[in-house]
């Protein structure tokens, strides 16, 4: 019997987890914590139009304080939590315990860094919280040369956001292709040509020694010796999930959280939700942790569904998206794990191009740029279950073919 529960984490997972609860029917005392002073709020357009335009923190919120209120909901903001008792509650900073019976893990990741001279001087952003996109925003409007670091989602993005409203920005990738393995390189290949016709100077295998500056950055330095003079950094190097207090309760850990498919943890009175938690996927028969928006929504509706003993499993598809130089680019599925790729289309074309990834004779996954009715006809598919490819498989290269048709009849062969 659970009278009283405590969300770790003010933002996506932590709001739709403590909405949830009450949806359900649940009753008694819900706490949310939260070490960010700001209500939740959606962070996909925190490396888009809220860097270049007048969005303000409002906007972002994932619901208004009138829903909390109407909710009962208490909130603990701008206080970290520093310990999990389960049974007990959570200790926050300060040492008081907000009571819990059951608790939510929903710290999300956070920013790597990476260990370079300079890289603590102000003017150096990850883009993971608001006070970041406004610092990086203020830069930009200053006029400040911008050097990007890592060419992942963020750091394609922030470029892309950047340069299409004039910025100088200098992108500086490890490899040679950005959003590499989850574009594929085809996807990845026409992407690094839009960077470059939009104006980003690219500069593919570049590693960092450091970034020069007194008071603040003003130059990154090379391991060749380049010196790129630069008012802004933007560190863009991957995130790493905040198992801290996880490690402490002495949950079982495999990069992330190691929850079931109702999200429960290996303690019975925890459950993590979100960016933070690996859990196992039956469609893809693999455990997957997935850092994307619809993920955070979607697990964390599954997990308070089974506190009120919803009986409900989540086997979500991964399903992500992000706009670049005005091109809507989505990610259904484990694209970078396939074997073969099928194109559709052209992705400098009217129509955009869809690539279908395939793996030991089953779709497993497809990018698309501006091709969103096929992107779903995959994702469609996808939900129910890989599909075999059985038939002409060159079909699925044809563009003139009905795919959402294709698909059903390769699922029903
Ligand atoms: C700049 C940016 C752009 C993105 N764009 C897209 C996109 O276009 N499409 C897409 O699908 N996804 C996108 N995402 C990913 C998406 O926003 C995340 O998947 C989602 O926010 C995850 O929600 P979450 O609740 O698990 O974690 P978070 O939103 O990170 O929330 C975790 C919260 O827990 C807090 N916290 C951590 N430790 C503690 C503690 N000890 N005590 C109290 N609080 C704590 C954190 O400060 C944070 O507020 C983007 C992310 C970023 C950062």
């Amino acid at each position: 019997m659970t009278d009283s529960v405590a969300v770790v984490g003010a933002g996506l997972a932590g709001a739709t987890i403590v909405r949830t609860l009450r949806e359900r029917g649940f009753t008694g005392r819900v706490s949310l914590i939260g070490d960010e002073v700001h209500l939740p709020y959606e962070r996909p357009m925190l490396s888009k139009e809220f860097l270049t335009t007048g969005v303000t923190r409002d906007a972002l919120q994932v619901r208004p304080m009138a829903q909390y209120e109407a909710d009962e909901i208490e909130l603990v903001l701008g206080r970290r939590a520093i310990r999990v008792l389960p049974g007990v509650g959570v200790q926050i900073e300060g040492g008081a315990v907000v009571p819990a019976d059951h608790v939510f893990l929903c710290t999300g990741v956070r920013p790597r860094s990476l260990p370079v001279r300079g890289s603590e001087l102000p003017g150096v952003i990850s883009i993971r919280n608001l006070e970041d996109a406004e610092a990086l925003r203020e830069a930009v409007a200053r006029g400040d040369r911008t050097v990007v670091v890592g060419e992942g989602f963020i750091g394609s993005e922030v470029a892309a956001t950047l340069a299409g409203r004039g910025a100088d920005v200098t992108l500086l990738m490890g490899g040679e292709l950005p959003m590499q393995p989850a574009m594929g390189p085809e996807a990845g290949a026409w992407l690094l040509a839009e960077h470059r016709k939009s104006g980003i100077a690219v500069r593919e295998r570049s590693s960092i020694r450091s970034i020069g500056g007194g008071n603040r950055a003003e130059s990154v330095e090379l391991t060749d010796g380049t010196v790129i003079r630069a008012g802004s950094v933007v560190m863009a190097v991957g995130c790493e999930p905040n198992v801290d207090l996880a490690i402490d309760t002495g949950l079982v850990l495999d990069d992330g959280v190691l929850v079931d498919s109702r999200g429960l943890t290996s303690s019975a009175r925890v459950h993590a939700v979100g960016d933070i938690a690996r859990f196992p996927s039956a469609t893809f028969g693999r455990t997957l942790r997935v850092e994307h928006w619809q993920h955070a929504q979607q697990h964390a509706q599954v997990a308070a569904a089974a506190l009120v003993g919803d009986g409900d499993i989540y086997d979500g598809v991964p399903w992500a998206w992000s706009v670049q130089h005005g091109h809507r680019i989505e990610i259904a599925g484990l694209p970078w794990a396939g074997d073969t790729t099928w194109r559709r289309g052209d992705p400098n074309g009217p129509d955009g191009a869809l690539w279908i990834s395939g793996r030991a004779g089953r779709i497993i996954g497809a990018v698309s740029v501006n091709r969103r009715r096929e992107l779903r006809a995959v994702l469609r598919a996808l939900r129910r279950a890989p599909v075999v490819v059985v038939g002409d498989a060159g079909e699925l290269a044809d563009s003139d073919s009905d795919l959402r048709m294709l698909l059903d009849a390769m699922a029903s062969a």
